[in-house]
């Protein structure tokens, strides 16, 4: 199977996977990692939890990726067939307006577009509103309740409508690249590593329900009970205008892998990555986060009696909006940088 990363990408980025219905993207990241791993399996909550042995296999090293996008869910159909919706995960729902969307359920998928009186009918009060999830509804062009009632349910799940699309260089954008890329990252460590005898037994998680709460990591760490964890995700690029580097460090799109520091951060494996990055060339960017990180890290560090844990990120541009963008070489960066990594027997 010579199927390129940029295929990859696509495909994980075209499957829909919504907080709470990751199971079409579990299924779509086992079977590329299958054949590079020696077992896997899937927990209670639907984290996918696969296993490439090392020489000491008394020792555990988890790499955990997010499998879930921030999404939408019907709430209210009213009586002329238009839905009302909540969001999934961290939206800012004034980007909503105007956007299309799909709309899955058992009968398949359904477009339907986020409605919003044209310029020409607003009062000049209600132009500059803060919008609630409330204000707003999705248009499907049913005839009325019972006619959208044919196709869609209250409590089914939505997604952007948007397609992965090559920008200049190695740039891309789409929805939920936020963390598509980090399990592109897992999947091509996995290629990376085959034929190959890591220094330790090397977990590659794909977690569920990150974006409400980094939830599905509690379950999967508390199950491997690993001796060591890194989270991989995407974070903030701060080289866009009206983003501030004084509040933020200084993030650049392809000038590599983001190392995180700070207390959620086990100093020695930190400082092993950024020890690593530099004998070997690999781009790397600092990230300074004083706080807890809002990732699948935090929960990891604080799990059972504590977790040595570490945070690899890939710069992104406009976060939970149906257009990201990050930059592929900040992908390889990574990718080279957890090879090196596991070919070191860490001391606990
Ligand atoms: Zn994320």
């Amino acid at each position: 199977m010579n199927i390129t990363k940029e295929d990859i990408l696509k495909e994980l980025l075209i499957t829909p996977s919504p907080s709470g219905s990751e199971h079409a993207i579990i299924k779509k990241v086992t079977n590329f990692l299958k054949d590079y791993v020696d077992e896997y399996s899937i927990d209670n909550n639907g984290n996918l939890i696969a296993l490439k042995h090392g020489a000491n296999r008394n020792k555990k090293l988890m790499l955990a990726a997010h499998a879930d996008e921030v999404g939408l869910m019907v709430t209210y159909i009213d009586d002329n067939g238009f839905l009302f919706f909540q969001e999934i995960g961290g939206i800012d729902t004034n980007i909503l307006p105007g956007q299309r969307v799909e709309i899955h359920n058992r009968h398949g998928v359904v477009t339907g577009i986020i409605g919003k009186k044209p310029i020409h009918l607003q009062k000049r009060d209600t132009k500059a509103k803060d919008y609630d999830a409330e204000d707003l509804w999705i248009d499907i062009s049913a005839k009325d309740k019972e006619d959208a009632e044919k196709v869609v349910e209250i409590g089914d799940y939505i997604t952007y409508q948007t397609q992965p699309l090559s920008l200049n260089q190695d740039f891309w954008t789409s929805k939920a690249l936020d963390d598509k890329v980090g399990l592109l990252m897992l999947i091509e460590l996995a290629k990376a590593l085959d034929g190959k005898l890591p220094a330790m037994d090397v977990y590659f998680v794909a977690t569920v329900q990150e974006e409400l709460g980094a939830r599905g990591v509690r379950t999967a760490t508390l199950g491997i009970n690993p001796d060591f964890g890194i989270a991989i995700d995407v974070t903030h690029a701060t080289d866009y205008p009206t983003c501030s580097p004084q509040k933020s460090g200084e993030i650049k799109l392809g000038n590599g892998i983001v190392i995180a520091k700070g207390p959620n951060i086990d100093s020695v494996m930190g400082g092993m990555l950024i020890e690593l990055a530099k004998q070997q060339n690999i781009r790397y960017q600092i990230e300074p986060i004083a706080r807890p990180t809002g990732t699948d890290a935090n929960s990891m560090q604080i799990s059972g009696t504590g977790i040595k844990t570490a945070l690899l990120s890939i710069p992104c541009r406009y976060m939970h909006s149906p257009n990201e963008i990050v930059s592929l070489l900040d992908v390889n960066e990574g990718v080279r940088l957890l090879a090196h990594f596991c070919d070191v027997e860490l001391d606990n």
